[in-house]
């Protein structure tokens, strides 16, 4: 309705109505006073204030970009050396682990965890011993925490697979001594390598027993043995008969068969822990028998003939029966530190002359020393 069609009365209540808001808003607008002033009148220092945080926002900002920079940098450095370590433990070709003082494994390589057809998390807080590859490496490693060394190293033997293996270990402590860091390199080859030429340096290659240098080195220990014991030890010296006939006769290479046969049948005899059978020289043989008196060795030496005797082997040119035959000499002494072993082989030396001078085929003992 428009304001000319309402009636007096109702123009007259809208009005005060209408005072009635006025009133209301200037209320309203006076409690909003202060603010409107102040941001009328205080507009440059919120310019100021805006500009400030924007600026240290900005910082922040260029700050926060450098450090995620730096931090990118780091990561990637840190991937770099993660692939090296990796590598590294990839082309070490043996077994990598790293335990705690606790004797658990924190981990190991691919390796390791391939020999034993498991993974590396398999190992992962596992005991050291959860691989029953014998207590080698466990002693190891349980002494080298003990130590106060902070690296180490060894050789062991574990069994991988049924198999004995060899292997170096070097150990290096870490993370205050409470961590270890241990490579094992597989040198079973090397060791067989040694043994074979352990045995090389200590075997004569044509009979199988015993060389020189094993007689050697066995007759000083053995006397040193028996001077601290006080126990006799003997020795048996044989040499086969008209050896020199037999190699003209058949020749060399049956010579050779013959020294073989000679050898066995002597070494058939000595069977003692503490006894040896050596080639002393071309168709000599020694025997050094510890703990043993002159009848002792005169019931060995009797022996070793009976045992040629059986094997017949055929020399028809000695002059001492149509089989081969040996002669031999026999010195036994209680070793003191008056004596030497030199002496004692001398003595058995002089026996063997003399029973090549009685006729040969015989066993003569040294008459120079006390029999036991
Ligand atoms: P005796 O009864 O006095 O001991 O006479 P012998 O001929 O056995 O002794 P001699 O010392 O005169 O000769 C030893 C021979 O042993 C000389 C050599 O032909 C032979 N001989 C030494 N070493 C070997 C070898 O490795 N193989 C062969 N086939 N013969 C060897
Ligand atoms: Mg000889
Ligand atoms: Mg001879």
């Amino acid at each position: 309705m428009r304001d000319e069609d309402k009636s007096k009365e109702q123009l007259i209540k809208e009005a005060i109505a209408l005072r009635r808001r006025i009133a209301a808003l200037e209320a309203l607008c006076s409690t909003h006073e202060p603010f409107s002033f102040i941001l009328q009148d205080d507009d440059t220092s919120i310019t100021q204030k805006y500009e400030t945080t924007t600026e240290a926002l900005f910082n922040l900002n260029e700050r926060l970009l450098a450090d995620a920079t730096r931090l990118a940098k780091a990561g990637e450095t840190l991937r770099v050396a993660k692939d090296q370590l990796e590598s590294v433990l990839a082309a070490v070709p043996g077994m990598v682990s790293w335990i705690s003082a606790d004797l658990n494994y924190l981990g190991v390589n691919d390796h390791l965890a391939d020999l034993f057809g498991l993974t590396p998390d398999d190992f992962i807080g596992k005991n050291i011993g959860f691989l029953g590859a014998g207590s080698d490496f466990n002693n190891f490693v349980r002494d080298f925490f003990k130590s106060p060394m902070r690296d180490r190293f060894g050789e062991i033997v574990s069994d991988i697979s049924g198999t004995s293996r060899h292997y170096l270990i070097v150990a290096q402590k870490y993370n205050r001594d409470r961590a270890a860091f241990i490579v094992g390199i597989d040198i079973t080859k090397r060791q067989q390598t040694l043994e074979v030429l352990q045995r090389l340096a200590t075997f004569d290659g044509l009979t199988q027993i015993a060389n020189r240098r094993c007689f050697d080195e066995t007759l000083e220990r053995e006397w040193r043995r028996m001077v601290r014991e006080e126990e006799p030890l003997s020795l048996i010296l044989c040499d086969i008969d008209y050896f020199k006939l037999y190699n003209d006769t058949y020749g060399h290479q049956a010579g050779d068969s013959c020294l073989q046969k000679v050898a066995a049948a002597i070494a058939e005899v000595a069977q003692r822990p503490g006894d040896l059978v050596a080639r002393y020289g071309g168709e000599e043989f020694a025997l050094i028998l510890p703990s043993t008196p002159s009848y002792g060795a005169v019931t060995v030496a009797k022996s070793i003939r009976k045992s040629l005797k059986k094997l017949q082997i055929l020399h028809e040119k000695s002059r001492s029966g149509q089989y081969v035959t040996i002669s031999v000499g026999i010195a036994s002494l209680i070793p003191t530190t008056r004596s030497t072993a030199e002496g004692l082989l001398k003595s058995a030396d002089r026996a063997l002359y003399q029973a090549k001078k009685e006729g040969r085929d015989r066993i003569i003992v040294s008459s120079g020393l006390q029999p036991h």
